[in-house]
């Protein structure tokens, strides 16, 4: 059975298939034995040089092993100004149709803006909200931009929200642990127990979701 951590800001042994969050400014990631992703998280920019992020991001686009661009996105709940932060994510939706990989999001109340901009762009590419933690309503008009959701602890701890997942559509359902410690057999395990499923008939779910965005095929064998 495979268990594929779509978004993790740590190597975590058991782990069948992870991708690793790298922010921009750390690239290059030197090791080729490991799945990652690439971005200028929002709440970087004003710490770091955003052009040479793009430019790095843009130098390591062609690896193999390098499977989306992200996180990256907007954030309404930090004073950095609006305006910049969607200026840095539409160079990086540009990467990523230029590479056709997938974008690994990163939203804070700013998903009005977020379908807009998706809308505006016309991208074909797949838009992968991380950490989806967000209300019934917010969830079906994400639904109809044909989003994918990636879902993590914050939503399946919320008693509050033991409806949304139901709700998501098997066939755009990931899971990940993004910054957390814990395992992500323990979410496919919670998420399972919410959607009232086995473990395996999840982790089918997804691994099929995976190859479908990633052209599992087509990657470099890396486990
Ligand atoms: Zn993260």
């Amino acid at each position: 059975m495979f268990e594929i951590d779509i978004h993790t800001h740590q190597v975590k042994n058991e782990v069948s298939i992870g991708i690793l969050n790298i922010f921009a400014q750390d690239l290059p990631f030197l090791n080729d034995k490991l799945y990652y992703s690439a971005g200028l998280h929002p709440w970087h920019i004003g710490l770091v040089n955003p052009e040479e992020c793009l430019e790095s991001i843009e130098l390591t686009i062609s690896k193999e092993n390098m499977l989306a661009i992200g996180e990256c996105g907007l954030d309404r709940s930090i004073t950095d100004d609006f305006a910049i932060q969607e200026f840095y994510f539409r160079k990086q939706i540009e990467i990523a149709k230029k590479s056709s990989k997938p974008l690994i999001i990163h939203c804070v109340r700013a998903f009005p803006e977020l379908m807009k901009i998706k809308k505006e762009t016309k991208s074909e590419i797949p838009w992968i909200i991380h950490g989806f933690h967000g209300n019934q309503q917010t969830a079906l008009q994400l639904m109809k931009h044909n989003f994918y959701f990636s879902v993590g602890k914050k939503l399946l701890s919320d008693q509050r929200k033991n409806d949304i997942l139901k709700l998501l559509p098997a066939e755009r359902l990931f899971l990940e642990t993004d910054d957390s410690n814990g395992s992500i057999s323990e979410i496919y395990s919670l998420a399972a127990q919410k959607l009232n499923m086995s473990h395996e008939d999840l982790a089918a779910i997804v691994l099929k979701n995976f190859k479908h965005l990633f052209g599992f095929e087509k990657l470099p064998i890396l486990i």
